[in-house]
């Protein structure tokens, strides 16, 4: 048994940061639970796939990333038991805590469409969403000459909304380069009624795709892949099942998996019916339990899972726990800030930022975020990467809130 002020339950983007930032001000009374020994800077696999990063450049020893003030339990949650402030851990080991962070991510179900894992074997199949088939997406888009090249966006939860895009635009750029785009059709199928979540955005989207020549589809959803014959499978969203299907066949295919929150809390007291970590929207406190918090994907916070949502999470959920630790009511207020740098072309970024509104809330002044950037790149490609390593994995979180507070004057949506 082991007793612990703080428990953090994952050691990814949010567990690691949150976890940093608790540890630097409560030393040696912070404890991890994380089984991997590899923690994965996500939002650089479209790099990867699209040939922009090595794979290497986007992991790190978990060991090397982990606060050192804080103990790393190399293990995962079991299950939770909130009402006695204790969790067990899959080795069989019981964690005391005061507090409790939940930031175990979700998780991906490939066999949710049937036939892919099989399909992902073939050359024809990748994802970006993995880190073992993110750099297979660059060697497909290299070899494919002629064909069709066919994108997916899927139904239910998914972590960075606009990865599926990222990549078409990545690979149809990479084809017009390349003198193959004439032979090349590219399509994005997507189960969503728009292009992007947030509308202010997908105006600008739209236009672009049709420019290109990019044939977008709305509202399918890939229920199957049939490898064979190289045909995947789409179900119109809200149509009956076994109607309205659309089978396309494909040359290249790259799909964005299901997603699910984690089995393990399914039957815990801390989720809702979605499956989620229930929070309050504002405080990141958990509806039920007091002690009890969550950031990142595992929770239900009604915003677009990322990374950059993580960053403007955790100085709340920092000054929430601070607050019920000294017996106050939480008052900081999140307001939904999610962030998606879609790389439209290799050297230009439109900087997507917005909040549970899905109304823009946007960081650099003067500057018209729905236009493609150069800057933008700039900003993906060397200042993100270089500020989740140094910056946001080290729990450093106010940093986010200033500038942003300035740079908000006269942009849209400015409360
Ligand atoms: P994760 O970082 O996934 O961490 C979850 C952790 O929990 C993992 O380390 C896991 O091992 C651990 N865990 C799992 N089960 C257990 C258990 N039982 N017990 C204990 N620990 C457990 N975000 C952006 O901001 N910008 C982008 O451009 C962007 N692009 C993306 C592109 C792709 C292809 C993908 C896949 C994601 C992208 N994201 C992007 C999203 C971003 O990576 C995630 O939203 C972010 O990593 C969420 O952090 P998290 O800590 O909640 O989850």
């Amino acid at each position: 048994t082991l007793d612990c002020k703080i428990v953090v339950v994952g050691g990814g983007t949010a567990g690691c940061a949150a976890a940093a930032a608790l540890s630097q001000k409560f030393p040696e009374q912070v404890a991890i639970v994380e089984p991997a020994i590899v923690h994965h800077n996500q939002p650089m696999w479209t790099l990867v796939g699209a040939g922009i990063k090595r794979l290497e450049e986007t992991r790190r020893a978990m060991a090397a990333v982990l606060p050192s003030q804080a103990q790393w339990v190399r293990s995962s949650l079991k299950e939770v038991c909130p009402e006695r402030n204790f969790l067990v851990t899959t080795d069989m080991q019981r964690i005391n805590y005061d507090y409790l962070v939940m930031a175990c991510g979700l998780s991906i179900d490939y066999s949710a469409i049937k036939g892919l894992p099989d399909a992902l074997a073939t050359p024809y199949v990748s994802t970006n969403y993995s880190p073992t088939l993110c750099a297979k997406t660059w060697d497909c888009l290299q070899r494919l000459e002629s064909g069709n090249a066919v994108f997916t966006y899927p139904t239910g939860p998914v972590k960075c909304g606009g990865a599926g895009q990222k990549i078409t635009y990545m690979a149809e750029d990479y084809f017009r380069t390349t003198g193959k785009r004439d032979n090349i059709t590219v399509t994005y199928n997507t189960a969503l009624p728009r292009i992007f979540g947030a509308a202010y955005y997908a105006d600008a989207l739209e236009p672009m795709c049709a420019q290109r020549g990019i044939q977008v589809n709305l509202g399918l959803d890939l229920v199957e892949v049939r490898s064979a014959s190289r045909e995947a499978v789409f179900k119109k969203v809200g149509a009956i099942e076994g109607l309205m299907e659309v089978v396309q066949t494909y040359d290249f295919l790259h799909v964005v998996p299901k997603q699910a929150p984690h089995a393990f809390l399914k039957d815990s007291d801390l989720v809702d019916s979605t499956g989620f970590v229930d929070v309050n929207p504002s405080t990141l406190q958990h509806s039920k339990h007091q002690n009890v918090f969550a950031l990142g994907d595992c929770s239900n916070l009604p915003t677009s899972k990322t990374a950059a949502a993580v960053s403007a999470q955790l100085p709340v959920l920092l000054q929430s726990l601070q607050a019920v630790i000294e017996e106050r009511e939480p008052m900081a207020v999140y307001n939904g800030y999610t962030s998606c740098p879609i790389t439209t072309r290799k050297g230009k970024v439109m900087m997507c930022e917005f909040d549970y509104q899905g109304m823009p809330c946007e960081t650099f002044p003067g500057l018209d975020q729905r236009k493609e950037s150069k800057l933008m790149w700039f900003v993906k490609t060397v200042a993100l990467p270089y500020s989740y390593w140094n910056i946001l994995l080290k729990g450093w979180a106010p940093w986010r809130q200033i500038p942003r507070r300035i740079s908000q004057i006269g942009k849209p949506n400015t409360p």
